[in-house]
């Protein structure tokens, strides 16, 4: 095996865990579609192989490249990001923990937190996590075990400051989990300012063609990570070696498609900034944005999604989102085309009534990689 770790991203993203395949050459890793392993002998495995729960070479091929890509000593790849969360909550928290978690965090999240961890006795507060004072507030030592992060967030596009919060969780016992889905690991690398845990939902950027549901953790310290892949046996949400090898192959284009994701997102920003229909821009590359400084002390560039508020209120920004041609839509992000969304009604539909409701004026654009033109025109039609 080639030592990758001192070659550049991209090398990484096309080369880490994915050496040819020692039979046959194959330059890809194959899709291991197997569930179990000839032994020689009761217990003789040939690659440490006995059951594709417990280990996959398709599977290992994308964990291996995570963890290289993370700059972390361990990857695991999961079934979704849900279940890499769920996995992490049930291995590093028991009942009677506490949570610090952001109050912007993505509905899905705050969903598990609310629903499903709090009935099971992890105990959970939304904080401000730019507020540092209010986070320090909130910490209870030897009881909080996690403050949870999302870098630039969802759908608000806040930033928060990734070492500052290492130092406090740190400081009183806790670990710091880092949602780094928005940023991807080549605008961002978490675990290199101090965090203990990434968290990825791979169906975004690291997939990025909008084909595969698909969840990842990465760890720096090795013993953490023996401890979440025994959980990820033991719960056994894993993913299967066909949508393991789609967010491989996935990764391998991630640097050229997040600097047209940087680059088409720009344009649409400076766009809707001189928009007389639009009431406020969210993007953390706005030199006027909360998180401009940190945002550009710890990212490689700002990212693909841009929020905006439209004057008129909801029904004026639920029927934008009808009205693009070239911007399809739907839910979810990070893939290769545009997609359109209404927060309020959409992915955070379930965030209603709760400290993390939305804007209604909101409206959230996951920018793709078709040409750049081209999805200005579609705004600027569609804000006429
Ligand atoms: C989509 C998403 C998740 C959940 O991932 P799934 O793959 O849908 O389970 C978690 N965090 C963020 C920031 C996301 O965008």
């Amino acid at each position: 095996m080639t030592d990758w770790s001192s070659a550049g991203f991209e090398t990484r993203a096309i080369h880490a865990g994915q050496e040819p395949d020692p039979r046959t050459g194959a330059v890809v890793p194959p899709v291991y579609q197997v569930s179990t392993y000839a032994q020689d002998g009761v217990g003789g495995l040939r690659e440490g192989y006995e059951y594709s729960r417990s280990g996959n070479p398709t599977r290992h091929a994308l964990e291996e490249c995570l963890a290289s890509l993370e700059h972390g000593a361990r990857g695991l790849a999961f079934a979704s990001g849900l279940a890499a969360e769920d996995t992490l909550l049930r291995a590093v928290t028991k009942p009677g923990d506490h949570a610090i978690i952001g109050n912007d965090a993505y509905g899905g999240t705050y969903r598990l937190f609310a629903r499903v961890a709090a009935p099971w006795g992890l105990e959970h507060t939304p904080v401000d996590l730019t507020d540092l004072d209010a986070v320090r507030a909130a910490v209870r030592p030897g009881v909080t075990r996690i403050v949870w992060a999302e870098t630039p967030t969802n759908p608000l596009l806040t930033v928060v400051d990734i070492a500052a919060l290492a130092e406090i969780a740190h400081e009183s016992g806790a670990i710091l989990v880092v949602d780094n889905t928005f940023a991807s690991p080549y605008l961002q690398q978490p675990l290199l300012l101090g965090a203990d845990v990434v968290v990825h939902s791979t169906t975004k950027y690291l997939g990025g063609h909008s084909d595969v549901i698909g969840g990842g953790l990465v760890v720096s310290d090795g013993e953490l990570g023996e401890q979440l892949a025994y959980h990820q046996n033991a719960m056994g949400s894993v993913p299967g070696p066909w949508d393991s090898w789609l967010v491989l192959r996935g990764i391998k284009t991630l640097g050229v498609r997040m600097d047209r994701h940087c680059a088409n997102a720009r344009d649409i920003v400076d766009v809707l900034t001189r928009h007389s229909r639009v009431v406020e821009v969210l993007y953390p590359g706005l030199p006027g944005h909360r998180g401009y400084d940190v945002a550009q002390r710890q990212m490689r560039n700002f990212g693909g999604m841009v929020s905006f508020r439209v004057a008129g209120g909801v029904d004026a920004a639920v029927d934008l989102c009808g009205r693009t041609r070239v911007f399809t839509l739907g839910e979810s992000l990070g893939g290769v085309e545009s997609l359109i969304e209404h927060p309020g009604r959409m992915t955070h539909a379930s965030a209603a009534g709760s400290p993390l409701e939305v804007p209604d004026d909101l409206v959230r654009l996951s920018v793709g990689i078709e040409s750049s033109a081209d999805l200005v025109a579609d705004l600027e039609e569609a804000l006429e």
